[in-house]
């Protein structure tokens, strides 16, 4: 079992859909809102947080150095 989690923080999303192209198996656009979801997330505030596999660890770090406000976190 992973202990990778990714943290975003969904509040300050400008829903440029970065990190949807970079890490689809991660990242949904919602259309209601118009910010990125984290797919399974579990809400803790203002944050949202999931577990991922060490295979989708580059993808989600590349998003997160992509993402322009700076709110996608991976923590081991
Ligand atoms: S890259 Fe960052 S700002 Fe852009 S949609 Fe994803 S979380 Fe939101």
């Amino acid at each position: 079992m992973s202990s990778l989690k990714i943290i975003h923080n969904h509040k300050n999303c400008i829903g440029c859909n970065a990190c949807v192209l970079i890490a689809p198996q991660s990242w949904r656009m919602n259309q209601k809102t118009g910010k990125s979801e984290l797919i399974g997330a579990e809400k803790k505030g203002n944050l949202f947080i999931t577990d991922i596999f060490e295979c989708d660890k580059q993808a989600n770090q590349d998003a997160a150095e992509a993402c322009p406000m700076n709110i996608i976190k991976i923590s081991s």
